[in-house]
């Protein structure tokens, strides 16, 4: 692999005594190039350890050794393997994960090449670290900092996650599920989350309130398992909840 060095001065040398035990995935609303400077300069205060282009080229940023400012901000995580700190507070996730930008925005659609590198990329850091190809550990930055939708409505990380585990079709179930006609009606106990695929790492188009009764227009048992639960229901618009956050 092909890996161009663009330092960033934006990062905290070593990681605090912890290792990286999982990847962000990250979305550069903006170009390869932009990224570049921004991520040079002092005054962005950001960084992340890798940009990839739409063409597939691979910049890195900051050593895997060491933290990348790319994911220290915490708000209602769905992540389950963050790390809780003192006082409700969070473990800065800079410290143990690896952060990858892409370029493009929350609804450009990725790549051929781009999926290729960042896969290919995904599985040498998961080597390198030891890290699980899975949804735990390959996680989507609004999984930590839910006030962001990065990295968009676009990527599939199953598709990423298959590709970087050896199977190059990248053949996803969150891709073309089989679906089951038949409309009902169920009622959120919890706040959930409606989503454009049955599929955690589609950020959320919005969240409903406990207690809301949601029409349903069928729903298929091949969405992304989610605590054992891989039925999800669509709704007339085309859009997805997981049936473990209704009755
Ligand atoms: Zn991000």
């Amino acid at each position: 692999m092909n890996i161009t060095n663009i330092p960033s001065p934006n990062f905290y040398t070593g990681r605090n005594n912890y290792t990286p035990v999982a990847i962000v995935i990250h979305i550069m609303e903006g170009s390869l190039s932009g990224t570049d400077s921004w991520f040079s300069s002092t005054k962005s205060n950001v960084s992340a350890h890798y940009g990839i282009g739409i063409n597939g080229d691979i910049h890195q940023y900051v050593k895997e050794t060491d933290s990348a400012w790319h994911a220290g901000r915490v708000n209602a995580p769905s992540w389950t393997l963050i790390k809780p700190g003192e006082n409700g507070m969070y473990i800065n996730p800079n410290y143990y994960t690896i952060g990858i930008e892409h370029e493009g925005n929350e609804q450009s659609d990725w790549t051929a090449l781009m999926y290729q590198s960042s896969s290919s990329l995904v599985a040498d850091i998961s080597k390198r670290w030891n890290i699980s190809l899975d949804r735990d550990h390959i996680i989507g930055h609004h999984e930590i900092y839910s006030l962001k939708t990065c990295p968009g409505f676009k990527v599939d990380l199953i598709k990423l996650i298959s590709m970087a585990s050896g199977n190059p079709i990248g053949n996803p179930v969150s891709s073309k599920p089989q679906t089951t006609i038949q409309s009902g009606r169920a009622t959120t106990i919890t706040r959930l989350n409606i989503r454009s695929k049955p599929d955690r790492s589609f950020a959320p188009l919005n969240t409903v309130d406990p207690g809301i009764e949601l029409a349903y227009d069928g729903f298929t048992i091949q969405g992304e398992n989610v605590s054992g639960n891989s039925k999800w229901y669509f709704t007339q618009r085309g859009n997805w909840f997981w049936s473990g956050g209704v009755i």
